[in-house]
């Protein structure tokens, strides 16, 4: 990958797997996973556990695993499965071996239950979920014994059997581990770990009616698969101490060391699967890949770059504070990569139509400029000059201040790579809209300034006779507020922002864009970063999402 040149940011967990290397901890080995649970799509913030994990593999020489967490059926889908892979490989990382699943543990993580069972750290409970609400104490307060605490590890066995063979019904029992329910952390009074719940699963079918719970589940998934570096969200860390009294209890040698780093927040963007679900089946979003959304796919959609999105992770760099990053911090990184690699093409976003009046009317000139102004190798594009040509209805003012350098009655501009032109005569509809400029040129100025002839205001421009018409899509912020989240007497989807999209259907891009790959981004010359839609942009129906403008600050 090109993108390590730039400054690492700070990385603790990096120090830690240096610390580990030297003291031989692991054998030097680092082995991490990336666990996602398969009910959304994935966003901006697992790119950053995605980066985290798969680039501490890879600098040490070491693995990491691709893990679906997929033990809570009911909000699970292979739709899910199948976009998370596609994201994973689209930031440019492979999983080592074959995909995991924890579901494919379900018959270990059985036997291990039995195991707890018969040591005498895990019964059946067979409280209502209220009960166990009341008996489980508060942050102040402790928790009481379940009345089912003591029962035999005989009778819990067959209980516990039982549960398994579809004897009882949902909710009925559950197996909880038998820890402290005094202790202060919540987490260890005797959680459950087991669950009934008939629920059909996307791999294992209707072959289980009990699901182990995500605690017991992971920390068991992560030593079965040799994890050295089991790296997770701060919300986790009140987890560890259930994490490492589960493998202790049941023996492992290999026993994983959970770090906790501080999720990646932005501003003006909400990251939890559930509210970006909401938004898709609203409607308020054409759907999880809708590019104003903060999902991989939606990113990939809008035109991003995944190296600007690891580089972005890095520059962050990973810490234990959390905090909240600028959006801009990630729009500025994106525009950094999008200069270097985007070719450059003139797009009239909102055209008027301007008549050279002394340019023959069937004459056209080849007219060529380099694709990117200091790459030489992405060599050079080719466009006609003619006596119709469009400019964006922003560079006219029939009535400009000094300072506006542009076109206006009276006045000189260069069109850029062409000629200067004059405009002479302003012609409006019945609305008093400006319609057509009249305008004439300056034969001596193609592409150059001869002595002591000079314009201030260079603007971009297409032929009419060969620019092609397309739409162009211009994406704005999905929330007008930088915390959408944050005022919990209202709903999120208040803040949505009503300007987010605009669509301009008349706009005409010069004929090098035509040939691109959907996907493709260009710089659209003085207006910003474009790329042709991956869905809806087809060879001759071109249509264009603004990924990103030219400067921060969207005008
Ligand atoms: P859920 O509420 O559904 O659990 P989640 O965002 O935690 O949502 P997971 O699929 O469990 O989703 O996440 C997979 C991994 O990505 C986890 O290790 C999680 O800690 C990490 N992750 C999730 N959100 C962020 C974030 N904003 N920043 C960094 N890492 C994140
Ligand atoms: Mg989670």
């Amino acid at each position: 990958m090109s993108d390590t040149d730039h400054k690492l940011g700070s990385n603790f967990i990096r120090h830690i797997i240096e610390a580990d290397n030297k003291s031989g901890k692991w054998d030097g080995k680092v082995a991490t996973r990336f666990p996602p649970e398969p009910n959304g799509y994935l966003h901006v913030g697992h790119a950053k556990s995605i980066c985290l994990n798969f680039t501490l593999a890879q600098e040490n020489q070491g693995t990491c695993n691709l893990r679906f967490d997929d033990t809570n059926p009911e909000a699970e889908d292979v739709e899910y499965v199948d976009s998370i892979m596609k994201d994973v490989q689209w930031l440019g990382f492979q999983w080592h071996g074959e995909i995991k699943y924890a579901s494919d543990y379900f018959p270990a993580l059985y036997d291990y239950a039995v195991q707890l069972i018969k040591a005498g750290k895990a019964f059946v409970c067979s409280m209502s979920p209220d009960e166990m609400r009341e008996y489980r104490g508060t942050l102040t307060e402790p928790g009481k014994p379940s009345p089912f605490r003591d029962r035999t590890v005989e009778e819990n066995l067959t209980l516990f059997e039982k549960m398994k063979n579809g004897e009882f019904k949902d909710g009925e029992h559950t197996l909880r581990a038998k820890i402290d329910m005094s202790s202060p952390n919540i987490n260890m009074r005797d959680p459950v770990i087991y669950r009934i719940k008939r629920f059909h699963h996307q791999r294992t079918g209707d072959q289980w009616c009990i699901y182990p719970m995500y605690d017991y589940t992971h920390c068991i998934s992560d030593a079965l698969e040799k994890i050295t570096h089991s790296i997770c969200t701060l919300e986790f860390e009140d987890h560890r101490p259930l994490y490492d009294w589960i493998l202790d209890t049941l023996g492992f040698e290999h026993h994983p060391q959970q770090i906790e780093f501080a999720r990646l927040e932005l501003n003006y963007v909400v990251t939890s699967k559930r509210k970006l679900r909401q938004l898709v089946e609203d409607k308020e979003v054409s759907g999880w890949d809708d590019p104003r959304m903060p999902t991989i796919s939606g990113l990939r959609r809008r035109g991003y770059d995944p190296a600007a999105i690891r580089d972005f992770c890095e520059r962050i760099g990973v810490t234990k504070k959390q905090s909240t990053i600028q959006y801009s911090t990630l729009e500025d990184i994106l525009r950094e990569h999008l200069d270097q690699k985007s070719p450059r093409v003139m797009c009239v976003l909102d055209p008027i139509k301007v008549v050279i009046e002394d340019y023959p009317e069937t004459k056209t000139e080849e007219l060529s400029a380099p694709a990117h102004p200091k790459d030489e190798s992405m060599g050079q594009r080719k466009f006609q000059f003619s006596r119709e040509v469009y400019i964006d209805r922003d560079d006219f003012m029939e009535d400009p201040p000094k300072k506006f350098f542009r076109l206006g009655p009276g006045r000189e501009v260069r069109l850029r790579y062409g000629y200067i032109i004059k405009c002479n005569e302003v012609i409006k509809d019945s609305t008093g809209k400006v319609t057509e400029l009249r305008c004439t040129h300056d034969p001596d100025t193609l592409g150059k300034n001869p002595e002591g002839r000079k314009v201030k205001g260079v603007i971009h421009w297409v032929s009419a006779t060969d620019s092609l018409p397309c739409e162009v899509r211009m994406y704005d912020r999905l929330f007008s507020v930088e915390n959408p989240s944050s005022d919990k007497e209202k709903d999120f989807r208040e803040f949505l922002s009503p300007d987010s999209l605009s669509i301009l259907k008349t706009a005409r891009v010069e004929p090098s864009a035509a040939s691109a790959e959907a996907g493709s981004v260009f710089q659209f010359e003085r207006k910003g970063y474009f790329c042709l839609d991956l869905k809806d942009s087809k060879p001759g129906n071109l249509v264009f999402n603004r990924t990103v403008s030219l400067r921060d600050g969207w005008k």
